[in-house]
């Protein structure tokens, strides 16, 4: 099956799914303080739900499936969700992002249901600097890292939200932790999808910068067989020894030139764009009665909704937090 192409003539074949709007951490960047505007808990797909919708999906030329939340590693029963997902006919990548803070427990079983690809936020390494960020410890975050290495996952990468200011001190002791631990580390630029560390003039941290200050350290290379696979430049730092991904959201003008992407909301909703509040509620195909013909009209439709690229430069106003959405 060949991929849905969009209005703007690009290929879409990879959804993102947010299975849950919960989080174990603070992540002052995506959750407020003290938030508790949760989803009333049937507001949330099942995993029932989540994969008819992935069956769909697949038979309109969907390929590769991101599990992410929230913190997807907090929802109940998520390993064996996760193994349903690779074991669904037409699926042919599925990758996870989490805060990493249960892979100490969670990687063998993980591993076990045939995850091999794994992003893990690592906003810091400095304990006091990673507690700020996030309200939560470090420690586990690194055990989770190495657990994951150790198990022999093919894809490990390191993801780190730069905040000037805030963990902007962090970038060379992080790229010597991705060098000594052998994997790839990205530095993303803030976005302004959070209602609480709103992106401003004194905590943004342009990738151009961040590039610039690298070149002054290091040798660079860029790895343009890297390009085409997501929206990240990669480069490696030969010094170093590490591979580093810059993601510009804002800064990058041809950001969204090769974006290939949808996202489902953990309630249901098909987003077109990340940074657009265009969206498609999928209930009405899932209840009372799963509809298959109907999830794919609204796939269709949504899909014919893609805009050619995101709003973040034009005064973009979150209207829901990150965590349901999925980053
Ligand atoms: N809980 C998981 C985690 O921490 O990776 C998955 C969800 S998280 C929302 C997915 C990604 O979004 C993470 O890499 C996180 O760093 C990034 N993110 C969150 N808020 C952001 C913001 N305001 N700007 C840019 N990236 C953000």
């Amino acid at each position: 099956m060949s991929a849905l192409i969009d209005p703007n003539g690009r290929p879409v074949d990879y959804l993102r799914i947010s299975v849950t709007d919960r989080c174990n951490e603070r992540c002052l960047y995506c959750l407020p303080e003290n938030y508790a505007n949760w989803l009333p808990r049937g507001e949330i797909l099942s995993y029932e739900e989540l994969l008819a919708v992935v069956r769909t999906a697949v038979a309109l030329g969907f390929k590769k499936f991101r599990v992410t939340g929230g913190e997807p590693l907090v929802r109940k029963d998520v390993v064996h969700f996760i193994g349903e997902l690779i074991a669904t006919p037409g699926v042919e990548c599925v990758p996870l992002s989490t805060n990493g803070t249960r892979l100490p427990e969670l990687a063998r079983p993980l591993f076990d249901a045939g995850l091999r690809r794994v992003n893990i936020s690592l906003d810091a390494l400095n304990p006091a600097t990673y507690r700020a960020i996030t309200g939560g410890d470090v420690a586990p975050v690194l055990d989770g890292i190495r657990a994951v290495k150790q198990l022999g996952y093919d894809s490990v990468k390191l993801n780190t939200v730069l905040m000037r200011g805030k963990n902007d001190g962090e970038i060379f002791p992080l790229l010597d932790f991705a060098a000594k631990h052998d994997v790839v580390i990205r530095f993303i630029e803030l976005m302004p999808v959070s209602l609480t560390e709103m992106l401003n003039e004194t905590n943004f941290m342009p990738m151009t910068e961040v590039l610039a200050l690298l070149r002054r350290e290091d040798e660079l290379e860029e790895l343009r067989e890297f390009h085409g696979y997501g929206p990240a430049r990669y480069f490696r730092l030969k010094k170093r020894g590490v591979t580093v991904g810059l993601i510009g959201a804002l800064s990058d003008l041809h950001f969204c030139e090769r974006c290939n992407k949808m996202r489902l909301t953990c309630d249901g909703k098909l987003r077109p764009c990340l940074g657009n509040h265009l969206e498609t509620d999928l209930k009405p195909a899932l209840r009372p009665q799963i509809d298959e013909p109907h999830l794919k009209n609204l796939f269709r439709a949504t899909l014919t909704q893609k805009p050619p690229e995101h709003l973040f430069r034009n005064n973009y106003q979150p209207q829901r937090v990150m965590t349901a959405i999925g980053g």
